[in-house]
């Protein structure tokens, strides 16, 4: 339903859950928020509304630099915390669950071909633990990672079919977050200088969720492959090649 990503030099977790709060009006079931953090990604869940995710999280002590937010409606798998997303992979084989996540991923839209992919992963050994057809990506970028996730990414979406807005953060790159949409809409922020801000990167399905962020917003085309690290970002078209999408002044509402 709605998703927030960032990399910045400060604590995001503000951001990414007030984001998630000006996407509230479009209802959703469940909502979570998940950060970078040296012993890997860490997370925070839950049912109820945002603005009791912002309370565990503070509880938590859930802070970092880099993450990715989002509200669920649910359309394959219960709403319930185990399928709220941010999903993670925790690689392949039956311990694999004791190790810190590698890859954590929101994901609005739907994966028509997840039954056929997540049969083919279980194969590898990964263990899928909720009942989403997202789970089911975010399995395939970490079966398909050789150190850069970008890659990892452009070549997941060579496999998924259906409609998809996606952000995705791995635990060996800090600083960055790698996008892809296909059906659902998909926004690059560009940090504003003016505010101190200058360094920071930002995704969202929507430019309102960054209103008093930033106005500099990138309207992503269907089939676009995103990255953003700290002070740059960089767009494939669906041909994976190059692509130069113009940075608009947006009106910010709030
Ligand atoms: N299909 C995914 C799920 O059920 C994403 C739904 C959404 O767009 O929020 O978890």
């Amino acid at each position: 339903c709605g998703i927030v990503g960032a990399v910045s030099q400060r604590n995001i977790v503000p951001v990414l859950v007030q984001g998630l709060q000006r996407l509230e009006y479009r209802g959703y079931d469940s909502c979570g928020v998940a950060v970078h953090t040296t012993g890997g990604p860490q997370r925070a869940r839950s049912t109820a509304r945002v603005a009791e995710l912002m309370e565990q999280v503070q509880r938590d002590g859930v802070q970092g630099y880099t993450g990715i937010a989002h509200t669920r409606w649910a359309t394959h798998g219960a709403p319930a915390v185990h399928n709220a997303h941010p999903h993670f992979s925790h690689g392949a084989g039956a311990d694999a669950a004791a190790k810190p996540a590698r890859v954590a991923l929101v994901h609005n839209g739907i994966i028509e071909n997840y039954e056929e992919l997540r049969a083919a992963l279980q194969k590898r050994g990964y263990v899928f633990v909720s009942q989403t057809d997202t789970e089911v990506i975010t399995h395939l970028i970490d079966s398909l990672y050789e150190g850069d996730l970008f890659e990892a990414v452009k070549a997941a979406t060579r496999q998924m079919q259906g409609a998809y807005a996606i952000a995705v953060f791995h635990k060996d790159e800090p600083h960055r977050v790698v996008g892809a949409r296909a059906g659902s809409p998909l926004i690059l922020g560009v940090g504003k200088k003016d505010n101190g801000d200058g360094d920071a990167n930002y995704l969202a399905s929507d430019a309102m969720a960054l209103a008093g962020v930033t106005d500099q917003i990138v309207y992503l085309e269907e089939g676009d492959v995103v990255d953003i690290q700290l002070g740059k970002h960089w767009i494939v078209g669906k041909d994976h090649k190059p692509a130069q999408r113009p940075v608009r002044t947006v009106q910010a509402h709030s």
